[in-house]
């Protein structure tokens, strides 16, 4: 019978178009950081002024019901120099147990909070989760609203083969030593960032932090902030890395 090897053609083709493709994930060409803050304080314009000694943006991920006509325009200049704009949700509820927040708030949280910036004319591209953790059956309302967002689903991974929408990031706060403050930590996992090249993007909240140190102080001083910066400028003026807002960050690393 002339049937068999036409099926049996048909189910080579078959099982051939079934096997599942693997997915190549090119490296990244080197590292990558980004510095974002969070909340809206106002301490923000004190934050940029800092890192403009050292000619980088940073990043600012805003609470929204701290933004009104007379926080936005500050913000609205920012963008207008590149400076990316995050959203933060609008009233910083926790994402991590659905029990607290449904779906329905969730969603809420995302769209309003992207639709009170833009309604200053500026542009939202990313998304920081309040208190960093997103549940994994909320992150697919993500997808329609934001190109990239901090939700720490990330396996404990800054690589490229993390989804865009999934980051986890890197604390300042919570990396510099509580008792004389030491960049130590964070140097080294910069260093680190540099040979895997890593995506790290590092954060912060006032400035100083209202976090504190073993003494009772700020954990995070301007000071701190400028020794982390001068010596990623260093990395950087040496082509060791690239150091950018948060936009052009997820750009260059996910081209
Ligand atoms: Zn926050």
């Amino acid at each position: 019978m002339k049937i068999y090897p036409f099926l049996l053609l048909l189910f080579l083709i078959k099982s051939n178009a079934q096997q599942p493709t693997i997915k190549k994930v090119a490296g990244a060409k080197q590292a990558v950081f980004s510095f974002i803050f969070d909340d809206l304080n106002t301490s923000d314009s004190l934050v940029k002024s800092i890192f403009d000694e050292f000619g980088f943006q940073p990043s600012f991920a805003i609470t929204t019901n701290r933004l009104n006509p007379k926080t936005a325009p500050l913000y609205k200049s920012y963008a207008e120099e590149g400076i990316s704009i995050l959203s933060h949700s609008h009233t910083h509820p926790k994402m991590n147990n659905s029990s607290v927040l449904d779906k329905e708030s969730l969603l809420m949280e995302l769209k309003d909070s992207k639709e009170r910036i833009e309604s200053y004319g500026i542009t939202v591209r990313g998304f920081v989760t309040p208190n960093s953790y997103m549940r994994p059956e909320f992150l697919s309302l993500l997808d329609t609203e934001y190109d990239y967002a901090f939700t720490n689903n990330h396996n404990d991974l800054y690589n490229i083969s993390v989804d865009k929408r999934h980051l986890g990031r890197f604390g300042i706060e919570s990396n510099i030593s509580t008792s004389d403050h030491s960049i130590e930590k964070i140097r080294s996992r910069i260093d680190q960032a540099i040979i895997r090249k890593e995506l790290l993007v590092l954060y912060g909240h006032a400035m100083p932090s209202t976090y504190q140190d073993d003494l009772g102080k700020p954990r995070v001083t301007a000071n701190d902030l400028r020794a982390i910066l001068g010596y990623l400028k260093s990395k950087r003026d040496n082509n060791d890395c690239l150091v950018l807002t948060a936009d052009l960050a997820m750009e260059a690393y996910y081209k």
